[in-house]
């Protein structure tokens, strides 16, 4: 699927920033939590940005293996929600069911 957003990660910016974040931590954070070491590839932003332009520069990131950044994905797409949760203890996806009215 194309977002309109997808431009983001085709700009010197993020270039430079993915690049700094995978120097900066380059094994893939879910992996080590199992004890597994594996080279991250992906620079993921813990809150998806959904678009959002500030989100995307000054967000937090956290490294990735290819793997654990597709399961990720497909799990937020399955479900059609992320199950983040804000310091509130609120989910933060306007998707998820208990931001529905
Ligand atoms: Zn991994």
């Amino acid at each position: 699927m194309h977002e309109e957003w997808q431009h983001f990660y085709g700009t010197a910016f993020w270039q430079r920033r993915r690049k700094q974040q995978l120097k900066a931590h380059p094994l893939c954070k879910c992996c080590a939590e199992r004890g597994i070491v594996t080279a991250a590839r992906v620079a993921d932003h813990v809150e998806p940005h959904k678009g959002d332009w500030n989100l995307f520069a000054l967000g937090e990131l956290q490294s990735l293996c290819g793997s654990c950044h597709n399961s990720r994905k497909r799990f937020i797409e399955t479900r059609g929600h992320s199950v983040d949760v804000g310091d509130d203890g609120w989910p933060t996806d306007p998707k998820h069911p208990a931001n529905r009215s």
